[in-house]
């Protein structure tokens, strides 16, 4: 009888796939098995297949670092993050952290972080957009581990143009000390996990460590659901 409705419901309201806008059965959710299953051809990008730590390790070394999926353009994975990055759908951003988390669950040195730290974004930008995409991330992640999210020791702190058409120097130039640390005693002496959406250049990223890296006793580790190539 619960059945029954349920594909009634499904028929008179057709839920279609994130990724490829085709009708989903009902045991499909945010996007369909044959999307899932290219997404999972780029999928899981730890310590040494990718090359996240040694992108952000430029002026800190970054202690643990891993990435849900290898960024390549036209492809699935990009089409949804892109979605959930610029077409304010948090739906798809939250699915696939819950997906990532999967994955972070496996590993033992999730267990050491103490605070969750999502990459800032300036305040304007959060206005226009109603939301910085790696605090709804940080916010899955700390919501499934149950490690506190923290966005007030750190802020951004300069308004800067979109990096997408920079050259990689005028990216590294552009996000020089558009960081500040607000209130250190938050951080001190524990391990934070960054949270970011996409690592490019890493430029962004490595801003960020720089200055939290300034704490006492500090260690950082680092995750992003997007590695470009
Ligand atoms: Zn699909």
């Amino acid at each position: 009888m619960f059945r029954t409705l349920f594909s009634l419901s499904s028929f008179l309201l057709p839920r279609y796939c994130c990724g490829c806008k085709k009708i989903m059965n009902n045991l499909e959710v945010v996007i369909c098995a044959d999307c899932l299953c290219e997404l999972g051809q780029c999928h899981n990008v730890f310590e040494d297949k990718g090359d996240l730590r040694k992108r952000t390790s430029i002026y800190y070394p970054i202690k643990n670092s891993g990435a849900f999926i290898l960024y390549k353009k036209q492809s699935i994975a990009s089409k949804l993050i892109h979605k959930f990055k610029y077409d304010d759908d948090l739906v798809i951003g939250k699915y696939l952290m819950q997906l990532f988390c999967n994955d972070i669950k496996k590993l033992d040195w999730i267990n050491d972080i103490d605070l969750i730290v999502p990459l800032p974004l300036h305040w304007r930008r959060t206005w226009h957009r109603g939301y910085n995409q790696s605090e709804v991330l940080a916010r899955e992640v700390g919501k499934i581990f149950n490690i506190r999210v923290e966005t007030k020791a750190v802020k951004r702190i300069k308004f800067t143009k979109s990096q997408v058409r920079r050259t990689a120097q005028e990216r590294w130039e552009n996000v020089e000390n558009i960081f500040k640390l607000c209130d250190q005693k938050r951080l001190e002496g524990k391990h934070i996990l960054i949270v970011d959406d996409i690592v490019t250049t890493g430029a962004s990223i490595n801003s960020c460590v720089r200055e939290i890296s300034k704490v006492k006793g500090i260690e950082i580790s680092v995750i992003a659901l997007g590695l470009a190539e």
